[in-house]
This record gives structure tokens, sequence and C-alpha cells, in this order.
């Protein structure tokens, strides 16, 4: 059982590695940007709440993503949690431990994806996913197919999220390097941190990720 963190900016390709990761080694995702989008989704009070923070591109608050992760971690995984989006900040780094610690569990690896800023607008603003079965898509490099249907699952539901746009992009990579980039200091010190070119192909990243891991 493995226990890792994916950290980088947004577009780095975190939700791609991770979705590789889960088919390839029976990890479970733990996606927090997934988990309030379906907040979001179900029309509940806290995706209300948190409906215009996340749009403008800002972190939601500590108590409520850590209420989420604790809600899965206690779940448990036997292949092992892949943490994706998350921690985002100190102090949810400090919670992530204390919760892990809680149930036994530690932490393997903290994988930094490393990426320039200038790709990052590139790969956000052609973004699309498949709202069937989420794989990734992109309208340079990966368009949807021509005949309508997600080449995985057949599905017609092609998702653009809402945030992914300049606007919204620079507040969420502001908010990467003011509040995330300092726990890429806080896991190297605890000799967890391992870096990788998230700049690479898809399959070189998955392959740098694995011989990280292994
Ligand atoms: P993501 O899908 O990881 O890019 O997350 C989308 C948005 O959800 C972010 O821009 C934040 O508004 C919010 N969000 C996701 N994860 C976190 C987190 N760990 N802490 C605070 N806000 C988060």
């Amino acid at each position: 059982m493995t226990n890792i963190i994916l950290l980088g900016p947004p577009g780095a390709g975190k939700g791609t590695q991770a979705r590789h990761l889960v088919e390839n080694r029976g990890m479970v995702q733990l996606s927090t940007g997934d988990m309030l989008r379906e907040a979001q989704a179900n029309g509940s009070e806290m995706g209300k709440k948190v409906a215009d923070v996340i749009a403008r591109g800002e972190l939601v608050t500590d108590e409520i993503v850590i209420g989420l992760i604790r809600e899965k971690i206690a779940e448990g995984a036997e292949g092992g949690f892949i943490f994706d989006g998350f921690p985002r900040t100190l102090g949810q780094a400090d919670a992530l431990g204390d919760l892990l610690a809680e149930m036994g569990l530690k932490l393997d690896a903290v994988i930094e994806m490393a990426v320039d800023d200038s790709a990052l607008v590139a790969r956000i603003t052609g973004r699309s996913t498949c709202g069937g079965c989420g794989e990734v898509y992109h309208d340079q490099t990966k368009p949807w197919p021509a005949d309508g249907k997600c080449s995985n699952c057949g599905s017609t539901d092609v998702k653009r999220r809402a945030d992914d746009n300049e606007d919204s992009l620079k507040t969420r990579l502001m908010e990467y390097y003011k509040k995330t980039s300092p726990l890429l200091g806080y896991y190297y010190a605890k000799g967890q941190l391992q870096s990788v070119d998230g700049l690479q192909s898809m399959e070189a990243v998955a392959a740098d990720i694995a011989a990280a891991l292994d």
C-alpha cells in the first residue's frame, strides 16, 4: 500500500496521472477539486457556499477540505491513496499528517510535477473532460473524437470547467505560489519530496512517477 501526494500548479497534469495510477495500481484518487465540484452539482449547502470562491480561482477554507478528506480516509483504500490537489496550504499538510497518523497510515512520497508557467495557460484553456468517465481531452493535443463519443466510455457528455479561463487561472496560479508552493520546502525538509518533469509526454511522466514509487 502506497500513499502519495501529487503536487503542482493547476494544469500540471495531476488529475491525468492520478487516473493512470488508479487504473494501473489500484490506488484511490482523492481529489478535493472533484469533491467540491460534486458538492456543487448536488446542490448541497456547502456546494452553494463555495461556488463563488471556486469560480474566482481562490482557495476554499482549510476546514471544508480537511473535513472532506477526513471522511474519505476513514473509508480506507487497499491500494493506497493519491492525494490530488490536497494539501494546498501548510495547515492542510499538518492536518493530513495527523489524519494519516490517526489511521495508522504513512505518507510514502510527495511527487512534484514541475512545469513552466507559460505552458499552463495553453493547457488549461483548451481543456475538457468526459462527464461519463473523467477522461481528459484537450482542443489542441487530444481533441474530443469527431464522432462526438468519448473514446474511453462512449459518453457524449463533454464537460468544461467554469474556472478554466484566463482570469481565474491567474488567481489560481497566485494562490499556488502564495499558499501551496511552500509545501515543496515542507516536504523536502521531511525527505519526502521527489520531482518529475511534467512537461514530458503523459507516458514519460507516468514512467518517471512509477520509477519514483518503485
Ligand atoms: P482543482 O480541481 O484541484 O483545480 O480545484 C478546483 C478549485 O477547488 C480550486 O481552485 C479551489 O477553489 C478549490 N480547491 C480544491 N482543492 C482545494 C484545497 N485543497 N484547498 C482549498 N481549495 C481547494
